[in-house]
């Protein structure tokens, strides 16, 4: 019998299937058990219509494997298909707007063709060496066969079948070199793909497998018996009513199916009717993913089109700073065979994953208000994360996410928010005061945070890298602004511009000057200070990058070094200014020394190196020894 030829474009098309190097050859299962799936709705739905009393009990779906002719079979008892629509719809590819695209971008191996063209039936030509395809149409006399192998088009002969729905058998292609294709005959890993991507299909996908287990009356003995097994779940656990759903199976459900050991911290589980409908089912880790804070976290949520899995990971789904949160949304709004790239400018796609990204704030804020030792942790785990976001983009979330930042607090002795933080300011204070430092424990010794604390001003700490740029981002919070207790001018009544410094800078304007001169391309001025307390010096930054940022920035993979504007500040009223006095008057050399010291005790209260370890060493030994 004569082979008809396939539409020419179908063929260009089949062509590139079977010969990419397709990276998600398992997926052909999915098409056709969703294409089973469909086939049965349009029966059920037709017969519902006809009051005919039929019940969705009454399908099914079914897999059987015969190894040994390497055939794997998918069948349903659904509408099935006439001669005319097994020509029409396995003869013919309409989409040509997709091919064009796989043409430009020819060298990407990782784009998801069945995705791109909504081609679900011809994937099975990936895995077979020939398709044949046995149909009979509910309320049809006569069935049907359509067979090919691929390019060379196709035959349709009448065939004897039973009853209605379609039988599609599949002749498994041998392995050739590193393609494999046994594993497309193995039990488990059907039954493994079916669990994967169509799980939550709602007619029971079955199959014979072999189980073995207690002979029974034996308390050691073992057989193998050949059982018919249901494989999928059929009610997806999100579009369950929440009130029955046990905490239990949530956990069991996001442990099995996002590989974790510890339960969630958090569970959010929502159904929105709308412009867009969709269920979704949120989880926040209770630990922190090993690989989280490394460029190998793929961050994304399972993506569902009516109960099956389109995509596994759809990272449009999430912004980079709710990274953390694993899960899944169903639509059925979306179409199945959507592909990344379109999904990437899928209207409906972005109006979920705003809705998404709102739902998680507001639940993060309620974690906050409601259980805060919870939101602790949580906190603990990825509130870096968070900070990033508010640093990334100019800011430009911080709508979203200043509230949900905590820092330590100088007076609290714990995290707080920076609302808090707000309504608990002096009146008189002007600003968000912060001190950045290595450890809280460090930063509470830090000398420029003496006169904040004399005040009684609380100050935040801020040991992670990214807190400082963070908080240049954010600028302000509720019209307060920030300020680092580090800067000269710290916006207090005892500032660098009082009269007693004024009148004592005037005083010692040449022994300032000297200073300055031996700390050349060191520091950018040297003054006397009067926010010290008891510490005789420490070092301030002038502009706007400060000295922990110059830690940070310079401690990443750039040639060019950034630097802070360092000012050697001395504390007008402590012993060691008359000291220094005194040796400019009478001994320049030492005053040099004196100098030269201070500045590398600064340097070290800030946790940075000195250059010459050994000269600072020797000098001290030196100072000891001429008082002994
Ligand atoms: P899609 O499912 O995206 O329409 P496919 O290539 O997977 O594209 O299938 C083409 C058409 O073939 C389907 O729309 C359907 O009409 C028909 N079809 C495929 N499989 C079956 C089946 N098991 N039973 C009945 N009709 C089927």
């Amino acid at each position: 019998m004569a082979k008809k030829q396939f539409k020419a474009e179908s063929k260009r098309l089949l062509d590139l299937m079977i010969n990419s190097i397709y990276t998600h050859k398992e997926i052909f299962l999915r098409e056709l058990i969703s294409n089973a799936s469909d086939a049965i709705d349009k029966l059920y739905l037709t017969m519902a219509k006809n009051n005919t009393g039929v019940s969705r009990d009454d399908f099914e779906i079914r897999i059987d494997i015969d190894k040994d002719n390497r055939k794997l079979i998918i069948s349903d008892n659904g509408i099935g298909m006439t001669k005319e629509e097994l020509e029409s719809n396995l003869g013919v590819i309409a989409k040509s707007g997709s091919l064009d695209f796989k043409k430009e971008n020819k060298n990407n191996d990782d784009i998801d063709i069945i995705g791109q063209f909504g081609v679900g039936f011809y994937s099975a030509f990936m895995v077979s060496s020939k398709v044949t395809v046995t149909s009979k149409a509910y309320g049809s006399e006569k069935a049907y066969q359509w067979e090919s192998s691929g390019t060379d088009g196709y035959t349709i002969t009448e065939h004897d079948k039973d009853n209605y729905g379609t039988e599609i058998i599949l002749t498994i292609k041998g392995n050739i070199e590193d393609e494999k294709y046994d594993e497309f005959l193995q039990e488990y890993r059907i039954h493994n793909l079916v669990k994967k991507y169509s799980d939550y299909i709602r007619y029971p996908i079955k199959m014979k497998t072999e189980q073995h287990r207690l002979k029974e009356g034996t308390e050691d003995e073992y057989e193998t018996v050949i059982e018919e097994q249901v494989l999928n779940s059929m009610v997806p656990l999100w579009r369950k009513n929440k009130s029955e759903i046990t905490d239990e199976e949530y956990d069991n459900f996001y442990k099995e199916k996002f590989y974790d050991f510890n339960k969630p911290l958090k569970v959010i589980h929502t159904a929105v009717e709308g412009i867009v409908s969709y269920n979704s089912l949120l989880f926040i880790p209770e630990k922190t993913p090993f690989n989280y804070y490394t460029k190998e976290y793929e961050k994304g949520l399972q993506l569902y089109s009516s109960g099956v899995l389109i995509m596994d990971k759809c990272p449009d789904l999430l912004p980079d700073y709710f990274s953390f949160v694993k899960g899944l949304v169903d639509s059925q709004d979306l179409s199945l065979n959507i592909s990344r790239e379109m999904l990437q400018h899928d209207r409906q796609l972005k109006a979920i994953a705003t809705r998404i990204e709102k739902k998680i704030k507001s639940e993060l804020v309620e974690l906050l208000n409601k259980d805060r030792e919870k939101y602790e942790d949580f906190f603990k785990n990825f509130g870096l994360q968070l900070k990033y976001g508010l640093y990334e983009k100019f800011g430009m979330n911080k709508d979203t996410l200043q509230d949900l930042i905590l820092f330590y607090s100088s007076t609290e002795k714990k995290m707080v928010t920076l609302s808090e933080y707000v309504s608990r300011m002096k009146p008189d204070q002007k600003y968000i005061y912060y001190a950045s430092g290595e450890t809280v424990e460090r930063i509470d010794k830090l000398p420029q945070t003496e006169i904040l604390k004399e005040k009684g001003y609380e100050i935040l700490y801020f040991t992670d890298d990214v807190d400082e740029f963070a908080i240049k981002m954010l600028r302000e919070y509720d019209g307060k602004e920030f300020k680092s207790a580090s800067e000269g001018d710290l916006g207090i009544e005892e500032n660098n511009e009082s009269d007693v410094i004024i009148k004592a800078t005037e005083d010692n304007k040449e022994l300032l000057d000297f200073m300055k001169e031996t700390l050349a391309g060191k520091v950018n001025e040297v003054r006397l200070s009067q926010r010290l307390k008891s510490h005789p010096v420490c070092l301030a930054s002038g502009g706007g990058i400060s000295i922990e940022m110059e830690k940070v920035l310079n401690s990443m993979p750039y040639d060019e070094k950034i630097k802070a504007e360092k000012v050697l500040e001395i504390n007008v009223s402590h012993p060691v200014l008359d000291a220094l006095k005194k040796a400019f008057a009478s001994d320049k050399e030492q005053a040099k020394k004196y100098t030269e010291l201070l500045y590398n005790q600064a340097l070290l209260i800030e946790g940075l190196t000195i250059e010459e370890p050994v000269a600072f060493s020797n000098a001290i030994c030196e100072l000891i020894a001429n008082k002994v």
